[in-house]
């Protein structure tokens, strides 16, 4: 792989210039969204995309979002476009959803992980969208970390990751939302205007979705772990993610109980993540909050599973976050992080 040295870009005209010379050069610059910070390269360019994948480390059937930042230019990206999809790109674009179509022959393999579908999302962030229009291209990109770690929500965690392996970074600041967009697809309900499906959780919640059909699934790959070789609908589910380096359980129940668990399985090393800091009160244990509401918790879970490893933690005891609207999205990342390890006290 190529060695940068890496420079941390502002979010400038003149920065936002410069990155753009990067991407249209074939090269790859960490970008900020909303959501979390993307690895982006032209989308159209294969041997741009090949280096995002070089970077991260990322398997090579595991496909990357293509962004955009005008509505005409899905035309050139999705082969078809159902009724469906443009209802919900009015409601939800710009912003943090991702749709799975399918896709033209511009789109190279290699993007779309080897699928004919390819998943296009419209980002809100500005730097993002300033960067695709000065491209003049659909960017391709993943979330700017090494593949398996925690997706990174400042320009700091993308630093950490990728210092040496890309030439830029654009510090965009911290991302808003905190994980990455909801990935739906569409299916025929065999009546009416089709069923949406989840893919992955993430602030446009199922209840969002609702709003644009009665029919919104959660596909069993968003709460379950799926078994070896089986069929996935989205390749992402099926490999290890966002898992500190730290041995993750997540606990079941109320804040007492919570402290119980600890009170008896704490060793030195432990480290828990906590919605507040009366979760613990009295124990003699580190910890880390990650806030009180579902967005608080997605905002901050990415950095507090880092900060967890920074500590050099053997082990994480995590409070088990509600499914509820943008919990669902924080307890798929959790159960993920804790290799589905889940305790009821
Ligand atoms: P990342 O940008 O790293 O968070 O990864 C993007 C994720 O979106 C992938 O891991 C997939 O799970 C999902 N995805 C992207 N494109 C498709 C597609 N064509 N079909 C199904 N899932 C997709
Ligand atoms: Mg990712």
């Amino acid at each position: 792989m190529a060695k940068y040295q890496t420079v941390m870009l502002d979010g400038s005209e003149l920065s936002v210039k410069k990155a753009a010379a990067f991407i249209r050069a074939g090269e790859v610059v960490g970008m900020p969204t909303e959501t979390v910070y993307g690895l982006a390269a032209d989308a159209f360019n294969e041997n741009a995309v090949s280096k995002i994948f070089a970077a991260k480390e990322r398997p090579a059937d595991n496909p990357l979002i293509v962004h955009i930042s005008d509505l005409s230019m899905i035309t050139g990206i999705a082969a078809e476009l159902p009724q469906i999809a443009v209802t919900c790109a009015k409601r939800f674009w710009p912003g943090p959803l991702t749709m799975v179509l399918p896709k033209t022959p511009n789109v190279p393999l290699i993007t779309s992980g080897g699928l004919n579908t390819v998943g296009v999302r419209m980002p809100s962030h500005p730097v993002a969208r300033a960067l695709i229009d000065a491209a003049g291209v659909p960017l391709a990109a993943p979330s700017a970390n090494l593949s398996g770690s925690p997706s990174p929500t400042c320009a700091a965690h993308v630093l950490k990751d990728m210092n040496g392996r890309i030439p830029a970074i654009i510090d965009g600041g911290e991302c808003d939302a905190g994980v990455e967009s909801t990935v739906i697809c569409f299916e025929d309900d065999g009546v009416g205007d089709g069923a949406i499906k989840i893919l992955r959780p993430g602030r446009i919640t199922a209840q969002m979705l609702s709003e644009v059909t009665p029919d919104v699934r959660i596909d069993k790959g968003v709460l379950h772990a799926v078994e070896n070789g089986a069929k996935v609908a989205s390749p992402g589910m099926k490999y290890k993610h966002y898992a500190p380096k730290a041995k993750v359980t997540l606990v079941e129940g109320s804040a007492r109980q919570f402290a119980i668990y600890v009170y008896k399985h704490a060793q030195p090393g432990t480290v828990c993540l906590v919605f507040r800091d009366t979760d613990i009160e009295g124990l003699d244990v580190p910890y880390i909050v990650i806030g009180d509401t579902p967005e608080e918790q997605a905002h901050r879970l990415f950095a507090a599973l880092r900060e967890a490893d920074e500590t050099g933690a053997a082990e994480v005891f995590a409070r088990c976050p509600t499914t509820e609207g943008v919990g669902l999205a924080v307890y798929n990342r959790m159960i993920r992080a804790a290799a589905f390890r889940v305790v009821k006290p």
